[in-house]
């Protein structure tokens, strides 16, 4: 066998590390090397061995290398671990056998192998040549990979940013979740994602959870995480849920669950679920930490300002709506619609329950009642306590006629449900675009309907006199 001659040699060299230099392509460079060893000892045959996350390569046949002891071949293994060249020769098989790890700054990433026929011994010459090239492998395996993690590094940041950017711009908790849960879902290939808001020994689900946790599908998880959170206050990190007994048979396998932390307490959790196991990387895990960390204020700050609007609008003992608020969706309304009905609601001889029953009781009253109206009107009618014992109602695009019988309705229901034994009556007053009408007005109509209705023996309702059905 002759071989070529060094200048020739180095030249081809000089090719592969120019590819090497040019590209981050790892197919193209070990292309390059295996071309060239081809190149330069045709006879020969090559096997490459790679580390097993390396393996998705189609140069020449690639195996993986096997870490037992039952191995193909230790040689491999010895030249992977120890990083240096081993050399076969086979002296019955009439061949040479050639180990060439593939190295790189920081590690070593495979073996290459190569088959020497009709050479008893390897030829001392050739080594230094081929561990050249195996080395510019091994470089080029770690530069891709740290182009690769340093590319996911600044992914990672990324969406760090871009999140805790999103969560800065004040946005409503709903549309604050539902960014939270797309983006778990996009970057980290989430089929289920479930927030948890954690006070009193309750647990809420949040708005922008997917529908298997929102409907109580995944309670099993939700409750297993809480209860491992809550007594190692650590995060939840498990490659395959089936090795637990309570999951043996769950549809999802992977989940890490981390908890949200306002201080030093823990607020809520944040659930991921995928249903192959080892589905999630360690890093990813790190990163849902973070993210979470990241977020877990403003998520918090978002609930906390929605709770409080809710109070402003919200009767404390009724859980109706404030007069307030009424008032503003009848202003909306009168701006947008072409008409709508308000209906004005007393108690009938609130004074005498008062009087027999305590105000506890009298509490209680009106609370049944704000039941009763609530149960009469639909989502998009508004039913508010007006003060006192005095309740009000708002029907948007609804006319007087259909007002009437929904009032009349109420009213029957007061006098057939309410304990003790109750009365109410109504006023009621419609507008519409044509008769432009202040609320002001509008609630001065419905205020004298219902002092008719009173005069004329309660219990009952009365329309305002310039527009009775
Ligand atoms: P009418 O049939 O004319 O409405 O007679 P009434 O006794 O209901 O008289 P009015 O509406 O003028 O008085 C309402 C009473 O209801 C006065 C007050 O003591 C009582 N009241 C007002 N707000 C509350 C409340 O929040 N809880 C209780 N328990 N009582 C209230
Ligand atoms: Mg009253
Ligand atoms: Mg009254």
């Amino acid at each position: 066998m002759t071989f070529q001659n060094e200048e020739m040699r180095y030249e081809q060299l000089f090719r592969v590390t120019a590819k090497f230099h040019s590209t981050m392509d790892i197919d193209a460079v070990l292309e390059e090397v295996i071309h060239t060893l081809q190149d330069v000892y045709p006879s020969f045959s090559y096997t490459l061995f790679l580390a097993h996350d390396n393996t998705n390569h189609n140069v020449i046949p690639i195996k993986e290398i096997q870490h037992n002891v039952n191995g193909e071949n230790p040689a491999v293994m010895q030249a992977f671990v120890t990083g240096f060249v081993q050399i076969e020769d086979r002296i019955a098989e009439k061949q040479s056998v050639l180990y060439a790890p593939l190295k790189g700054r920081q590690g070593i990433y495979g073996v290459l192998q190569i088959n020497a026929h009709n050479a008893i011994i390897f030829p001392k010459s050739e080594i230094q040549f081929i561990e050249l090239l195996a080395n510019t492998a091994g470089n080029a395996f770690e530069n891709a990979q740290l182009y690769q993690q340093s590319k996911q590094l600044i992914a990672d940041l990324q969406l760090i940013n871009d999140t805790s950017h999103r969560l800065n711009s004040n946005l409503r908790l709903t549309e604050t979740m539902t960014f939270m849960s797309s983006q778990i879902k996009n970057s980290f290939g989430a089929m289920e994602v479930g927030f948890f808001m954690y006070s009193k020994d309750s647990l809420e689900v949040l708005l922008g959870s997917t529908p298997f946790f929102e409907n109580g599908e995944g309670e099993e998880f939700v409750t297993f995480s809480l209860r491992k959170i809550l007594k190692e206050k650590e995060p939840l990190f498990i490659s395959d849920l089936h090795s637990d007994a309570t999951f043996q048979n769950a549809i999802y396998r992977s989940m890490m669950s981390v908890p949200m932390v306002q201080g030093n307490e823990i607020i809520g959790v944040a659930i991921v679920l995928h249903e192959s196991p080892y589905y999630f990387s360690f890093d990813k895990f790190k990163l849902l930490q973070s993210l979470i960390h990241h977020s877990s204020l403003a998520i918090s700050n978002s609930i906390l300002r929605e709770e409080l609007e809710k109070l402003v609008i919200t009767d404390y003992l009724t859980k109706l709506y404030s007069r307030n608020h009424l008032e503003d969706m009848v202003q909306l309304s009168m701006e947008t619609d072409a008409y709508g009905t308000f209906i004005l609601v007393d108690i009938d001889d609130f004074k005498g329950i008062n009087d027999t029953y305590g105000h506890q009781v009298g509490d209680e009253a009106i609370v049944q009642i704000a039941n009763l109206i609530k149960d009469n009107i639909r989502d998009d009618d508004i039913g508010a306590r007006w003060g006192g014992e005095e309740l009000a109602i708002y029907l948007p695009r609804v006319d007087m006629q259909t007002g009437y019988a929904i009032a009349e309705r109420l009213v029957e229901r007061v006098a057939t449900y309410s304990n003790p034994k109750i009365t109410i009556s109504c006023g009621i007053a419609t507008w519409n675009k044509e008769n432009k009408e202040t609320f002001q007005s509008l609630f001065h109509r419905a205020d004298n309907a219902l002092y008719r209705a009173k005069q004329s023996g309660k219990n009952q309702v009365i329309a305002s006199e310039n527009r009775v059905c």
